[in-house]
């Protein structure tokens, strides 16, 4: 009895269940279709400005001001845009430094140094993330860097891995080599021949092309243009400044060399400049002092709603496209004040495209900000600012959804997650390391002259 009611509740199940999901569906389509153009008309307003300000306002996301998404009409469709809304028209200029900072050299040389992951530095210096899967995965002993010793490797054209070498003490050196599309590690246990070497030059053109003409490799320019990067500007070094530096280096087998820069010395003008390598692998003054520069982690005074997040792969909701967000909208209204991260010298200000009223700086060598969307403009190219100046009001200038900050940090001329990315902490040495480190640059600075 019970399997007869059974088999027949299936039976009218079975029969229904087609039925009703073609005519629901029927139904909802037919809904769609009617409601679909109306509502994305009364949404969205489109007001054309003036030539520079061709802007899309969404009457209803005051609230989340963000630069996600947004739907333009164009002829009276509604349009999803699909490109990144913090586009600058403006590129930031680039020079003769920022090629030897960028490494685009197929081997790099690499000193470790505090919060350094091999992820993360083979990431910043584009290698392919499939090398990096293969190599950090495949031999987990390579989490365990140490700070101050010394990574090297070569890419090819397309930065694909070719060689890894860590170099664990001068005489250990565990070398990992492509074969196929799998590493093979191997050790080199030769006696090292460390030759401390120093190198003196004047400039007479540029300080890469003299440096270059000294005898120093791109990577050691590179390292001495970072060490110095808050100190001085290499631009404005004149005809007849000098440099002096002081290298170890070491030749394993043929083609490996490793190179440590343990001082340099660079006068300009009467001012002289030091930077002297420490145990924990990072430059100081010849007082012990930091050489590097601490940066606000927001450009804001009082932290701020996070409207949008960094998402270098973020996919569009509608078209499945990549659209990457390379900042941080910062839920503000408008006429907030926005501060500098950092010191710096502004390279932009102006305003530019979608990035509507736009700011760049650029701080030392290796860093730049980027400010949109604002109201207002404080400052000028060329100006040089420092931490916490106040260089614009917030707005809602450009292709932007409401008032709101979108705030880039670029690291070697990529953007980075602002809110997660190491910054470098200014702190000089104290007590047993400053001791230590202070009879090391006399030693060091006496090889530095002339
Ligand atoms: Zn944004």
């Amino acid at each position: 009895m019970a399997r007869k009611i059974k088999s027949s509740d299936i039976e009218k199940s079975s029969f229904k269940f087609p039925y009703f999901s073609v005519s629901g569906g029927l139904f909802i389509v037919i809904l769609f279709s009617v409601l679909w153009r109306p509502l994305n008309l009364d949404r969205t307003v489109y007001v054309p400005l003036t030539p520079q300000a061709e802007t899309t306002v969404n009457n209803n996301t005051q609230s989340s001001a963000t630069d996600d998404e947004k739907v333009e009409i164009v002829n009276g469709k509604p349009v999803v845009v699909t490109e990144s809304s913090d586009d600058p028209e403006d590129e930031i200029a680039k020079d003769e430094l920022d090629d030897i900072v960028d490494d685009k050299d197929n081997s790099v040389q690499y000193t470790i140094v505090r919060g350094d992951t091999l992820h993360d530095i083979l990431l910043r210096y584009n290698v392919n993330r499939n090398d990096i899967y293969q190599l950090t995965t495949k031999f987990k002993q390579l989490a365990n860097l140490r700070i101050g010793q010394q990574v090297s490797w070569t890419t090819d054209d397309n930065h694909n891995l070719q060689t890894f070498s860590w170099t664990i003490s001068s005489n250990n050196i565990r070398i990992y080599e492509k074969s196929g599309d799998k590493f093979v590690e191997s050790s080199e246990t030769v006696e090292a021949v460390p030759q401390d070497i120093v190198i003196k030059g004047e400039i007479k053109n540029s300080f890469v092309s003299d440096a270059r003409k000294s005898g120093l490799t791109s990577n050691e320019i590179a390292i001495i243009t970072r060490a110095l990067q808050w100190r001085l500007d290499f631009r404005r070094l004149q005809i007849g400044d000098k440099f002096s530096v002081v290298l170890t280096r070491e030749m394993h087998g043929k083609s490996l060399s490793n190179s440590q820069l343990l001082g340099v010395r660079i006068k300009n003008g009467t001012k002289d400049y030091y930077a002297i390598l420490a145990d924990d692998g990072k430059y100081y003054d010849i007082n012990a002092n930091s050489l590097s520069q601490s940066f606000f982690r927001y450009p804001l005074a009082k932290k701020a709603r996070v409207s949008s997040g960094f998402n270098p792969r973020r996919l569009h909701p509608v078209t499945g496209q990549i659209a990457p967000h390379n900042g941080v909208d910062f839920a503000v209204s408008r006429g907030t004040p926005v501060l500098s991260v950092g010191n710096g010298e502004v390279v932009i200000a102006k305003y530019s495209g979608s990035a509507g009223n736009y700011i760049a700086i650029r701080h030392g060598r290796q860093y730049m900000t980027t400010y949109m969307h604002l109201d207002k403009i404080l400052v000028k190219p060329g100006q040089q600012v420092k931490q916490g100046d106040k260089i614009g009001l917030s707005g809602n200038t450009g292709r932007s959804t409401g008032p709101h900050l979108h705030f880039e940090l670029h690291i070697n001329n990529k953007p980075v997650n602002p809110l997660t990315a190491s910054l470098p902490i200014s702190e000089g040495l104290t007590g047993k390391s400053k001791k230590a480190f202070l009879s090391k640059a006399k030693n060091i600075s006496s090889q530095l002259t002339f």
